[in-house]
């Protein structure tokens, strides 16, 4: 490595951090990525895989614009990952199936035809022949063909492997404490382990993220918004696609588990799982397909998504703190995001024109519009 070659801290080593630390790596910035535990241990392994860009958008604008940008860079980015550190993040190309069960739902997802892009309209049928294990109740619904999923753990585990073999620096079990700003810049994190420094730093500490840049001044509300998830297993699959409806999805994974989620609850920071809850993710499930009621319960979890009041990411570098970039709020849609995030933060580190006007993701935003309202 020459003296001139540019170096990163990236605080926070979920999927996002990750994708960052693997873009800035292969662009020849040297990277150091801190976690406060292990890598990949919070939402992003809690996750389900969906790579809902249209399942999850429900207008059109910029939130959609960066979904289905991600979503285009996925399958490549997936050969990519599996090609640099040998694991596969085992990418699965079947759409979404996005059902409706009730009148109210039909019309609120046909209303969603007139922007959405590669979307069809199934009749009751065509969703019974398409995947004949969904309930008899269907009335109809969306079929979200470029929907396609990955699996979360094997997802962290492709991309710490790639990150080993393009020697970034990991720092597991090193809390980054606060940011060191030094004339005017943000400079370096202050960590358990002693003041790290870096041309650039990076924010991408999830649900956590506030904490840190709070004492300057900057207010990026963050709030943990917990899921609870439940795994199932039949004998044999009973689905090949996602199945989604108002209640819960069905995530087929290639081991034959299917994940069932998940709980949206405003908590703090507890994971805490509870029967109730699991219990009726399980009536749910087994309203849409029937043969998962007498399904084997494999495990359950928790995590905690990194919510923001208007859903939208923080992506971007705040003015008010220079030398930072901030790369955290992905909320429901981390594990979709990922690709666009990290090659997006690596277009700023390197001074390019980002593949998209980043104004909406603005990590000042919420203090613009109040000082906007004074
Ligand atoms: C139940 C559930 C289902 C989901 N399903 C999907 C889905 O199907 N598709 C999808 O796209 N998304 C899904 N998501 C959302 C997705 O998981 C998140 O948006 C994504 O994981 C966020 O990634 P992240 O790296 O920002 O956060 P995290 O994975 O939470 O990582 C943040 C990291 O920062 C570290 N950290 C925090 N503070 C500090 C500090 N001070 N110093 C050092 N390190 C720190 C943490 O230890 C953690 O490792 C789901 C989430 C949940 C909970």
């Amino acid at each position: 490595m020459n003296s001139s070659t540019k170096s990163a801290i990236i605080i926070g080593g979920g999927i996002i951090g990750c994708s960052i630390a693997l873009e800035l790596s292969l662009a020849g910035i040297r990277c150091a990525l801190i976690d406060k535990g292990a890598l990949n241990q919070e939402a992003s392994t809690a996750a389900a895989g969906m790579l809902g860009a249209q399942v999850e958008t429900h207008h059109p604008g910029p939130f959609y614009q960066l979904c289905r940008l991600s979503q285009a860079l996925y399958r490549e980015w997936s050969i990519k990952l599996l090609t640099i550190g040998g694991i596969s993040p085992q990418y699965i190309a079947e759409g979404i199936l996005r059902a409706a069960l009730t009148p109210e739902d039909e019309s609120e997802l046909q209303s969603r035809l007139s922007w959405i892009e590669d979307a069809e309209w199934f009749s009751a049928r065509e969703m019974r022949v398409r995947e004949q294990a969904i309930t008899p109740d269907v009335l109809g619904g969306l079929y979200l063909r470029r929907d396609h999923q990955v699996h979360p753990i094997h997802l962290a585990q492709s991309l710490t492997a790639a990150l080993h073999k393009l020697d970034c620096e990991i720092r597991e079990w090193t809390p980054a404490l606060s940011l060191i700003e030094r004339g005017g810049h943000i400079r370096g994190v202050r960590t358990t382990d002693g003041e790290l420094f870096a041309d650039h730093i990076i924010l991408s500490a999830g649900a956590w993220g506030s904490a840190l840049t709070e004492p300057f001044g900057l207010s990026l509300p963050l709030f943990p918004v917990k899921g609870q998830c439940i795994s199932l297993k039949t004998a044999a699959p009973v689905i090949r696609s996602t199945v989604f409806f108002k209640e819960c999805y069905v995530v087929p994974k290639e081991d034959g588990t299917m994940i069932v989620g998940a709980t949206q609850e405003e908590a703090g920071f507890d994971k805490r799982c509870h029967a109730s809850v699991i219990g009726s993710l399980h009536t749910s499930a087994s309203r849409l397909i029937p043969e998962l009621e007498h399904a084997e319960f494999v495990r359950t979890w928790a995590g905690l998504r990194p919510g923001t009041r208007d859903g939208l990411p923080y992506i971007g570098r705040p003015a008010a703190l220079p030398g930072l970039i901030t790369a955290t709020g992905h909320y429901r849609n981390g594990i979709l995001l990922a690709p666009a995030t990290g090659r997006l933060i690596k277009q700023l580190v390197l001074d390019e024109q980002p593949d998209m006007d980043l104004g909406a993701f603005a990590p000042d935003r919420v203090r613009s519009a109040a000082e906007h309202l004074m």
